[in-house]
């Protein structure tokens, strides 16, 4: 499954977040060169990526949107209904492992 990072999307300023993976591709608000430095913030977003390899691109999406709305029900707060999202506490916990070459070679940055 190959994805294809875009840096200086709209789509991700529009959400008003940083990045989103967006099968088949992982959207950046930023240039290139804003990441260079930012490997958690790339990790997380590797992770994503590796969930819907892992799960597939239906059940990734609709888990993703079932499980922030049975959140946002509970808790009443968006923030926190993503935050709670069970592929977010994944790749939260994912966002401190070093990457690879490859990894690294996948956002263009070498
Ligand atoms: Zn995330």
């Amino acid at each position: 499954m190959r994805f294809r990072p875009i840096f200086e999307s709209k789509i991700p300023r529009i959400l008003r977040v940083e990045a989103i993976v967006l099968w088949p591709f992982m959207l950046f608000a930023g240039a290139k060169d804003d990441y260079k430095y930012k490997h958690r913030l790339l990790r997380h977003e590797l992770q994503h990526a590796y969930q819907i390899v892992e799960h597939g691109v239906i059940k990734f999406y609709v888990t993703y949107l079932w499980e922030y709305f049975r959140n946002y029900m509970q808790y009443r707060d968006g923030f926190i209904a993503y935050r709670e999202i069970s592929y977010e506490l994944d790749a939260r916990d994912h966002e401190y492992l070093p990457m690879d070459e490859d990894e690294l070679d996948f956002y263009e940055l070498l």
